[in-house]
């Protein structure tokens, strides 16, 4: 009877759902920062004997308890000007970064699985996998005690997809067996030089959290990327060392972040390396 302000009214509804979900992606991405800001918490205190859970945030170079204002994730850092508000020294480049990928990250897995309890699962699982990539830059090792929390979920992923899915799971836990076979062998026959144990141990979690196929396209794409990152590293030690400066270029390159990089590419962008090179002609994602 009324077709225009019919009309109207839906347009007008679409409209605030468009705003209602950009402020749902929005306040998403602002509680991934503030789990960042705990996670860089965990980087910096897990195996140093100091508890996670307790203690005030404290200046590393003054010791001055820290306000509530200067730990609002990523602001802080920007209005302080990277610098502590005591006493002037540096606060690392690693809060701002680990709490903007966090962010990041939560919002391509919430705009992935939406809100479902799976979705909190894979919140966690990669949460523990940017622990793990900035824990393997900094010491290069990946602790044992969260590689193997993310073997656990993993596998864990497997047992529910087989509950609400009845699929066949065999291939997801062979394919998870052999991609880990093939990195604890070049760990092997290289005397760890190419790939420490850990990476051996990351890639049987991988294996298992991605379904078949998915896995050895994220294990290939990780290659391709850390390929890339390695020729670049060397050209810029070139340009460095032209311009006079030696600059020790560390022959030992983590990993690890290569690894868990390709992964979360491949969940969140359905990144098909074994797609793009047979054109199509086999596709992990169906
Ligand atoms: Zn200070």
């Amino acid at each position: 009877m009324y077709p225009h302000s019919f009309s109207y009214s839906a347009d007008f509804l679409y409209d605030i759902i468009l705003v209602m979900d950009n402020i749902f992606h929005i306040l998403v991405f602002i509680f991934g920062t503030f789990i960042g800001s705990f996670l860089n918490v965990v980087i910096l205190r897990y195996n140093t004997g100091k508890t996670i859970a307790k203690g005030r945030s404290r200046c590393f170079s003054c010791s001055k308890t820290l306000k509530w204002n200067h730990l609002i994730p990523v602001l802080s850092y920007v209005f302080l000007r990277g610098k502590c508000s005591y006493c002037k020294s540096k606060i690392s480049m690693q809060y701002p970064v680990i709490e903007i990928l966090t962010g990041l990250s939560f919002l391509f897995i919430i705009q992935k699985v939406a809100i479902s309890p799976m979705s909190i699962f894979y919140l966690v699982v990669f949460s523990i996998l940017l622990v793990i990539s900035a824990y393997d830059y900094r010491h290069k090792i990946i602790p044992d005690g969260l590689v193997f929390t993310f073997i656990g979920l993993s596998f864990l992923r497997i047992v529910i997809d087989y509950f609400t899915m009845k699929g066949d799971i065999s291939m997801d836990i062979f394919s998870g067996l052999f991609i880990s076979l093939f990195f604890a062998t070049l760990w092997w026959i290289s005397d760890g030089s190419w790939m420490g144990f850990g990476d051996a141990k990351l890639a049987l979690g991988i294996g298992w959290l991605l379904p078949f196929c998915q896995n050895v396209s994220a294990i290939m794409l990780s290659f391709f990327i850390g390929s890339i990152a390695g020729i670049f590293l060397l050209i810029f030690a070139k340009i460095v060392n032209y311009k006079g400066k030696l600059l020790h270029l560390d022959h030992e390159i983590p990993f690890a972040p290569f690894l868990i990089l390709a992964t979360f590419m491949t969940f969140a962008f359905n990144f098909d390396v074994i797609g793009y090179m047979t054109g199509n002609i086999i596709s992990c994602f169906i």
